[in-house]
């Protein structure tokens, strides 16, 4: 069988079997088919995009569920993508966020301080991993200040995971250029559109990846894949529970790179709103404290001037609400809301969307996060073994992993290199 590509045939032998239909695996596809190379592409779901994925939260309204910022836009490749497919994008992004404490606005000193905070203890963070001291964020940040629990918040929608489980190596090898854009059509939609021309063999999971012959078989419920090389891109999630059998196992090294990259949480709970609840002075963005153990909530108000809001969570708070359930989670936002606008708005609520990423059965999870003192592994799960099997995705990126333009990137690197080896072994 040769589903999803442009193999020769029953039984023929293709150049790259690509194993997810993310961004990293739509841009090996897309890369591999430019070189002249043979290529099937292999998605387990009913859509392409994996963890980039916009939907309608009423008739003309884009809710992205996963990736919604261009992150270092102008070194990010989908920036100029949305270019060429006219997708508006907005490039002022530097709004302030306003605080409800519970009872009360914060003042203008309370912003500063707190913003001057976590500015501070991203600094510490970034100096501790450029040091080579592989440690928690948690380890070298002020546990004790008013605003810690707001610098965690932000943490966990950065990596996924709370400060105590995430190593400052990354906080200091990530490229960030502080140019976070939007995109107006939503990022997944953006993703899809640059995808759409490339063949894919949707509802077609691998289940077992053979690679220890002279060529790679890959099991999937629709048969079997002959093929030269192949390059996996699914989550460390999906790796780390074994979704993919492989056969010989994966070696130890690889093993130890999978696991210390775990895929933490983050959702997004979008309420759609009948009228303007929030008035002329909460503009765009706004936090609410936490009360008890639950941490501060950011919301992002009226994005592009879509009558709806969307709540963010993180690390093991979102794994915790998104295991109470859908109308939990609502709840939970909504009663955040209230604190701040009053019980009213709550009867101008209309559609609710709310992500489940933790238990989304092709991610097991949001995106990758290094735990501390495993040493730099991104670079180790990124390696090929035995010039056959290849690793792409987010989790595999050095400088802009946990995003979607990092997935894209990896992707095409891998499948240029893969390109000029099969090419050099052919001339
Ligand atoms: C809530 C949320 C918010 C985010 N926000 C941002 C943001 O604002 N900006 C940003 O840049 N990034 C953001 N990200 C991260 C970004 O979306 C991801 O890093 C990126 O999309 C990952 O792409 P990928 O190709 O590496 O993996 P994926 O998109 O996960 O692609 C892998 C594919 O493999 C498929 N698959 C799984 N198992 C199998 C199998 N056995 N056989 C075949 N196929 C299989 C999956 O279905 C999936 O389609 C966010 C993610 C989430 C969840």
């Amino acid at each position: 069988m040769t589903p999803g590509g442009d193999a020769g045939g029953a039984g023929a032998v293709v150049d790259v079997a690509i194993v997810g239909a993310g961004a990293a695996g739509l841009a090996a596809a897309k890369t591999a088919r430019a070189k002249g190379l043979s290529c099937v592409l292999l998605e387990a779901s009913h859509r392409i995009g994996g963890r980039a994925y916009t939907e309608e939260l009423a008739l003309g309204v884009p809710f992205d569920l996963g990736c919604h910022w261009m992150h270092s836009a102008s070194l990010n490749p989908f920036t100029k993508t949305a270019d060429e497919l006219g997708f508006p994008y907005e490039t002022n992004t530097t709004w302030a966020r306003e605080l409800f404490l519970g009872q009360r606005w914060s003042k203008a000193e309370e912003d500063a301080a707190r913003m001057a905070f976590i500015e501070a203890s991203f600094g510490a963070a970034h100096d501790a991993g450029a040091a080579g001291r592989d440690v928690a964020v948690a380890d070298v940040t002020d546990r004790d200040s008013p605003w810690t629990a707001y610098f965690d918040y932000v943490t966990t929608l950065y990596s996924s995971v709370d400060s105590d489980q995430q190593s400052v190596f990354d906080g200091a090898d990530y490229r960030d250029t502080d140019e976070n854009w939007p995109v107006k059509h939503g990022y997944g939609a953006l993703v899809a559109r640059w995808g759409a021309d490339v063949p894919v063999a949707l509802n077609t999971g691998v289940a077992r990846i053979d690679w220890g012959g002279r060529e790679v078989v890959l099991d999937t419920p629709k048969g079997s894949i002959r093929a030269r090389t192949a390059i996996v891109t699914v989550s460390t999630g999906i790796l780390a529970a074994d979704r993919i059998r492989f056969d010989p196992p994966l070696p130890e090294r690889k093993r130890a790179a999978i696991d210390s990259l775990v895929v933490g949480n983050h959702n997004r709970i979008g309420l759609l709103f009948d009228k303007d609840v929030f008035g002329p002075d909460v503009t765009r963005g706004l936090l609410v404290a936490g009360s008890g153990d639950d941490p501060p909530m950011g919301f992002q108000i009226r994005p592009f001037g879509f009558p709806f809001v969307v709540g963010v969570t993180g690390g093991r708070f979102a794994t915790w609400l998104e295991r109470a359930g859908v109308a939990a989670s609502v709840d939970h936002a909504l009663e955040r809301l209230k604190s701040a606008f009053g019980t009213a708005i709550g009867r101008h609520v209309g559609r609710t969307i709310v992500t489940a990423w933790g238990s989304d059965p092709w991610t097991l999870g949001a995106y990758s996060a290094l735990r501390p003192g495993q040493g730099r592994q991104r670079a180790v799960l990124a390696e090929s073994l035995e010039d056959r099997l290849y690793f792409a995705g987010e989790a595999t990126s050095t400088d802009f992993f946990s995003t979607c333009h990092g997935a894209r990137i990896t992707g095409e690197t891998v499948a240029a290199a893969i390109a000029d080896a099969l090419n050099r072994v052919r001339a």
